[in-house]
C-alpha cells in the first residue's frame, strides 16, 4: 500500500479541552478559534488570542484529513496481518512508508485516539454553539458519518450563547451527535459572577442549564473554589451550591481558583486588594458548599488544582472523571474533607504547612 501524500496534511487542533477529555484521549476538533468573549477577569487561556470562526468545509475537510488517517491505518493494518488491530507496529509501518507524518501534528492524536477506542470526540475552541445552527450541525453530521465509531462528542459552551439558542435549534444539534456540554459556572453567586466579568447572571446559568438538559444534551458544570476570596467565599460556596441545585446537572467539576498571570485578578491579588484563601480556608469552603448541595449529581476533582492530601500522604480526593455520585456519596465525601482538614492542621502543629 502506498500513502498518497496529497490524501493527508496537516490539520488544526487547539490547545485546550477539560481534563476528561483527556483521560478518554478526545479527538480534537477545531471549530472555532479561542474565545468570543475572552473578558472573565480570572482567565488568561486566550488573552491576546482573536476569536475567529472556522468556516465548515475547512473544518470538513480536517475530518476528512483525520478519516483519512484513520483509513490508511486499518489497511496497514490488514496488509501486516493484524486484521485491523491498532498497533505501535502498524503506526511505524505507516510513518515509514511516509516520513512526512513524523512531522504531522495531527497524526499521534488521532492515533492514540484509536488506540483509546476512537470513542470520543471534543470540539474546540472555547465556545462551539456560538457557530450558526446549520453549519454546526452540517459539521456534527459529517464528523459523526466519517467516523462512525464515536459514542460521545462534547465541547464547551457558554450559558449565554444556549440560552440565546432555540430549544428547537439546542435540539436539532444534539441530534446531529452533540451529547455532552461543559460549561463554565464558575459561581452561582450574582455578585461574584459580576465581578468576575462572567458575562452572565445566577438565574442566566439556571435557565441556560436547564434548556440544554431539556435539549437532550449531557451536562458538566465546572465551578471554580476559592474564586471569592477571603471577601467573597461564604456567598461563593453557599449561591453556587443553590444555583447548582436548581439546574441539577449531570456533572460538577471542580476547577480551583490559581491567580493566573495576566489577568485582572492575578493583579488584585498582587497588590494585595484579592486575598486568596490558605489551603485549611480552601477546605472550609469546599465544605459548607458540599453541605449545601442536595441534588443528584456526579460530583468530581478531575482537575489537577484539586492538591489537597490525606492523612496517608496521598491525594485528598479521587481524580476520577465520574467522580463521586450524590446524594449516595455525599457523607463519604464530607469525610474526606473532614480528614484534610485533619491533615493540615496536623502539618501546621508539627510545623510541616
Ligand atoms: S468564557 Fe471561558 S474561555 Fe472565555 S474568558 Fe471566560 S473562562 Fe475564559
Amino acid at each position: 500500500m502506498s500513502i498518497e501524500p496529497a490524501t493527508i496534511k496537516n490539520f488544526e487542533t487547539g490547545v485546550y479541552r477539560p481534563p476528561s477529555e483527556g483521560g478518554s484521549h478526545s479527538l480534537l476538533i477545531r471549530v472555532t478559534r479561542n474565545c468570543p468573549w475572552n473578558r472573565c477577569t480570572f482567565c488568561n487561556m486566550y488573552k491576546g488570542e482573536e476569536y475567529s470562526l472556522r468556516p465548515p468545509q475547512e473544518v470538513i475537510a480536517d475530518i476528512d484529513f483525520m478519516a483519512a488517517i484513520c483509513k490508511q491505518l486499518s489497511a496497514l493494518s490488514r496488509q501486516l496481518n493484524y486484521e485491523g488491530e491498532i498497533n505501535r507496529n502498524v503506526a511505524m509501518a505507516m510513518l515509514n512508508k511516509d516520513p512526512t507524518l513524523n512531522s504531522h501534528a495531527g497524526f499521534v492524536m488521532v492515533y492514540h485516539w484509536l488506540l483509546a477506542g476512537g470513542k470520543t470526540a471534543f470540539l474546540q475552541d472555547a465556545n462551539t454553539l456560538i457557530m450558526a445552527t446549520d453549519e454546526l450541525v452540517e459539521v456534527l453530521r459529517h464528523l459523526r458519518e466519517s467516523l462512525p465509531s464515536l459514542e460521545r462528542v462534547t465541547s464547551y459552551a457558554r450559558s449565554k450563547t444556549i440560552a440565546q439558542k432555540s430549544a428547537e435549534e439546542l435540539q436539532e444539534i444534539y441530534k446531529a451527535g452533540l451529547t455532552r456540554l461543559h460549561v463554565g459556572l464558575e459561581s452561582g453567586d450574582p455578585a461574584l459572577l459580576q465581578k468576575i466579568t462572567k458575562g452572565v447572571t445566577a438565574h442566566g446559568h439556571i435557565k441556560a442549564g436547564k434548556k440544554a438538559m431539556a435539549a437532550g444534551f449531557q451536562l458538566s458544570e465546572y465551578w471554580m473554589p476559592g474564586l471569592g476570596g477571603k471577601a467573597m467565599w461564604e456567598d461563593h460556596a453557599i449561591n453556587t451550591a443553590q444555583v447548582l441545585n436548581e439546574i441539577n446537572p449531570h456533572y460538577i467539576r471542580s476547577r480551583p481558583f490559581y491567580p493566573a498571570p495576566g489577568t485582572a485578578l492575578c493583579e488584585e491579588h498582587d497588590s494585595g486588594e484579592f486575598q486568596q484563601l490558605t489551603a485549611t480556608e480552601q477546605l472550609i469552603e469546599l465544605k459548607l458548599m458540599i453541605e449545601n448541595l442536595d441534588f443528584t449529581a456526579r460530583v468530581c476533582f478531575d482537575h489537577a488544582g484539586n492538591f489537597w492530601r490525606g492523612k496517608d500522604g496521598d491525594l485528598l480526593l479521587s481524580q476520577s472523571y465520574e467522580g463521586y455520585q450524590f446524594p449516595e456519596q455525599k457523607a463519604a465525601v464530607l469525610g474526606l474533607l473532614d480528614e484534610g482538614l485533619q491533615t493540615l492542621q496536623w502539618a501546621r502543629v508539627t510545623g510541616w504547612e
